[in-house]
């Protein structure tokens, strides 16, 4: 049984990883400013024994009294528009964030965990993405903020592991999605889903020809533990191997909602990835993890999951 502290723990990701660990029997204490996280994906576990929330900015000095075992970071705003919409947060998460909570880990004498990106791979050159490849990220551009910050972290995370001997573990996650996802979050499985049940046209921005593999976040969350549980301090590829265009995902929606949308074309925001698919042959091998919810499943659940909310929020 493992104290864990984790950055970002009433956030989409974070809040699901808390439930995990409680469910094994770990304590966890959970961290957020809610700027993006919510406090409604966590209250289930209020009042419950092994379970702290704290209210805090990591970017900020941060202490934890007490005993940690592992501190994992994923605090951060994580959806395109969140991120042009608060840039130099972002950029102070994934920095002075970061900073933050190795130093929490290393007093501690905890195992760090950092929940890095696929974005580190920006628009990626090589297909599918292997972790050895370095990306081709534009610093400068609006996702810069983002993809540099995280590319930081994954930096400043080695160099706690190689000049201090600390624990560390980087995974990098590819497009999540389920439960607990804002409906205004922008990202595509979102936006989608929740046009598609108030009846509005889905925006596919550019041709819908670009390519995303999506995560179902149970399947993450498992990879995640699986992870954590290893001994691999170099980053680790976490997602869905099956690659689908945006407009194939618009067809998948409108299909399984069935409530007549049609699709409308916007432009493609700037430095969108026109491809992304992980290779996952390292987590195969090391971590005997693989996905096993596929698109059409998840997107079941996630599919309630929103007619559910949108209906509650309505009353
Ligand atoms: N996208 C879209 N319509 C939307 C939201 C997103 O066509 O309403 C596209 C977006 O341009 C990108 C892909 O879907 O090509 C995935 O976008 P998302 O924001 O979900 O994630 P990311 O770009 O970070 O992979």
């Amino acid at each position: 049984m493992a104290r864990v502290v984790i950055t970002g723990g009433a956030g989409f990701l974070g809040s699901h990883l808390g439930d995990a660990l409680l469910e094994r029997g770990d304590q966890v204490v959970a961290m957020d400013n809610l700027v993006t996280g919510e406090t409604r994906n966590i209250e289930h576990n209020f009042g419950k024994d092994g379970f702290e929330f704290v209210n805090a900015d990591v970017s900020n000095y941060m202490w934890v009294p007490g005993e940690v075992d592992v501190v994992m970071h994923f605090a951060s705003p994580a959806s395109p528009i969140d991120y042009l919409e608060m840039p130099i947060q972002t950029l102070k998460v994934g920095s002075l964030g970061t900073h933050n909570a190795l130093g929490l880990a290393k007093a501690k004498g905890a195992k760090f965990f950092m929940a890095s990106t696929s974005e580190v791979y920006g628009d990626p050159m090589v297909h599918p993405q292997t972790e050895d490849y370095w990306g081709n990220v534009n610093p400068v551009g609006p996702r810069g903020c983002y993809d540099e910050a995280k590319r930081f972290s994954e930096a400043m995370t080695m160099a706690y592991h190689t000049h201090h001997g600390l624990d560390t573990r980087i995974v990098r996650i590819f497009n999540t999605y389920g439960p607990r996802m804002r409906p205004n979050d922008g990202r595509v499985v979102s936006n989608f889903i929740v046009q598609a049940l108030n009846g509005q046209d889905l925006t596919i921005y550019g041709d819908g020809s670009q390519t995303r593999s999506f995560t179902y976040v149970a399947d993450e969350i498992r990879g995640f533990l699986a992870l954590l549980d290893s001994d691999i301090n170099t980053p680790v590829n976490i997602g869905n191997t099956n690659e689908f265009t945006i407009s194939e995902l618009a067809e998948l929606v409108t299909e399984m909602v069935d409530t007549g949308s049609l699709v409308t074309y916007h432009d493609l925001p700037v430095d969108d990835p026109m491809q992304r698919k992980p290779d996952i042959t390292k987590a195969r091998e090391h971590l005997g993890w693989e996905p096993t919810v596929q698109l059409r499943e998840g997107l079941e659940h996630t599919i309630g999951y929103f007619r559910e909310l949108l209906s509650e929020d309505a009353q």
